[in-house]
């Protein structure tokens, strides 16, 4: 008859994975940053940082505004994730609403007409 030897002391912890951070953690000198749009963590370079400024968010080309900043993909499908989920508000601590519409108008945002029926269901007050 065979004992498997089960030390009780011996916690089998199950491995910490969470979602996938894969090799990212092990590079602990990258700044890793979560997108407000689709929540992925990456590397703070393939984000863009976004900040309000009086009401209005705005993208922070050179990293360097003050204050709390949200981090995003630079495609309009994370834009519009981030708006629908009131993304913004929430990760800049804002107690009002905040002005997209200079965000849409930045070159990473501007959709072709072709993806912004896609995204566009929905997402959008204006009736177009
Ligand atoms: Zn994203």
């Amino acid at each position: 008859m065979k004992v498997e030897a089960l030390d009780s002391s011996v916690v089998q912890e199950p491995p910490r994975t969470r979602g996938d951070t894969t090799d990212l953690q092990r590079h602990r000198h990258f700044p890793v940053r979560t997108c407000v749009g689709c929540r992925q963590r990456v590397l703070n370079g393939e984000l863009l940082r976004v900040v309000a400024v009086a009401g209005r968010l705005v993208v922070d080309e050179g990293r360097r505004l003050p204050g709390r900043g949200a981090w995003l993909h630079p495609t309009p499908g994370c834009l519009a994730k981030a708006e629908r989920k009131r993304a913004f508000p929430r990760a800049l601590r804002s107690q009002g609403a905040l002005d997209a519409a200079r965000l849409r108008e930045h070159a990473a945002f501007a959709t072709p007409t072709v993806l912004a029926t896609e995204i566009g269901s929905g997402t959008s007050p204006d009736p177009q």
